[in-house]
């Protein structure tokens, strides 16, 4: 799964991201009301020579959450420390990081939902007061000891606020939902990318790459980059609409964006169980997929478009998804199987 094209999860090897990054609030692109907020909150921050609050970034992969925080230390004119849930394996390993942090400065803890409870402990005290409480020792020698922090800035991102712990989750006085950015947000960030790449691209160009990236910047970034190989390949000096459409056809990129995992995963609801309701677990077992990245990476965009809907049932697929299959109705489906396993018996 990770070797897909529109996969928003950043990939190693596609080492040009970082150029693509924008560096100050002015240059992201799109979140609009995220921004005023984050711009608000860090001026004030400033002015008062404080930390500013803990922020919680939620939404899909390649969204921008990495980007902001990034953005937010830039702004704040701080260091920036990055880490990541499931790498701190340990409370030690935790204070570590912590004891090590200047005033003011930003930790920034990617899929922080996935933090080992024993670890998420001693970020709570660390949080509210800036005190971190350690046991020293084992058995009936050991201690605990409380040690002061630097006033620091926690920057949490995850793909599932639904994971978090309530706790966690109340520690954060600024809780941020990130969307997927609309056509004419990612046709500029195409464009951005394509004046930061030098790569000449014109207008009705941007817009078949922009409808095509999943309402994902790092989706629209790495198709850019595809869509240039095969420019270079013909020749061509400008990437158009029609450059883009014949390459983004045959690296298997449909007119919205789906690629051949988001069809395996509408067909197998759609063929397999009548359209729906189907439990996760039961699409995760038929596509061999494990069931987090499905939740995580195929459905939101799916779910936002309107090609699935997820209800207590389980997953059921909309009109649209069928229509954009070339199926029939969900009916005439059922029909069709019921006249292909044969009349067994009843007849
Ligand atoms: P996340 O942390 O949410 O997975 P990132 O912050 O790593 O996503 O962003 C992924 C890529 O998309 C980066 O290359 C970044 O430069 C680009 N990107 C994200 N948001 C924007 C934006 N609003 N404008 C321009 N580029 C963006």
């Amino acid at each position: 799964m990770n070797d897909r094209l529109v996969d928003a999860i950043s990939a190693e090897g596609d080492g040009s991201e970082g150029s693509l990054r924008p560096l100050v609030l002015n240059d992201f692109i799109g979140q609009e009301q995220v921004r005023a907020n984050l711009r608000v909150f860090i001026s004030a921050a400033g002015a008062r020579a404080e930390a500013m609050d803990h922020v919680l970034f939620a939404g899909p992969p390649g969204l921008g959450k990495t980007t902001l925080a990034q953005i937010v230390a830039r702004e704040l004119g701080v260091n920036f420390k990055a880490t990541s849930g499931p790498v701190i394996a340990k409370a030690g390993d935790l204070a570590a990081i912590l004891t090590n942090l200047e005033d003011r400065d930003v930790l920034f803890i990617d899929e922080i939902h996935r933090l080992n409870p024993a670890v998420e402990e001693i970020l709570y005290p660390a949080m509210e007061d800036f005190q971190l409480d350690l046991i020293i020792g084992e058995g009936p020698s050991a201690r605990s000891v409380r040690i002061d922090l630097a006033k620091f800035t926690l920057v949490g991102a995850t793909t599932r606020s639904g994971l978090l712990t309530t706790p966690l989750r109340d520690r954060f006085g600024i809780p941020v939902r990130l969307d997927f950015y609309n056509e004419k947000e990612l046709v500029e960030i195409v464009q951005r990318g394509a004046r930061v790449l030098n790569i000449g691209l014109s207008q009705d160009g941007a817009l078949e790459i922009a409808r095509r990236s999943r309402g994902t910047p790092r989706v629209a970034g790495r198709l850019l980059r595809r869509v240039r190989d095969f420019a270079s390949v013909a020749g061509a000096e400008m990437i158009d609409a029609n450059l883009a459409d014949t390459a983004l056809g045959k690296l298997e990129v449909d007119s919205r964006g789906l690629d051949a995992l988001d069809h395996r995963y509408l067909s197998c609801i759609a063929v397999n169980f009548g359209g729906g309701p189907v439990g996760i677990e039961t699409i995760a077992a038929s596509l061999s997929e494990p069931r987090d990245a499905i939740e995580e990476i195929i459905e939101p965009y799916l779910i936002q478009q309107g090609f699935v809907n997820r209800t207590t049932r389980g997953r059921v697929l909309m009109p649209l998804a069928f229509q954009h299959l070339g199926l029939g109705t969900p009916e005439s489906i059922s029909q069709n199987q019921t006249s292909l396993f044969g009349d067994n018996g009843q007849g």
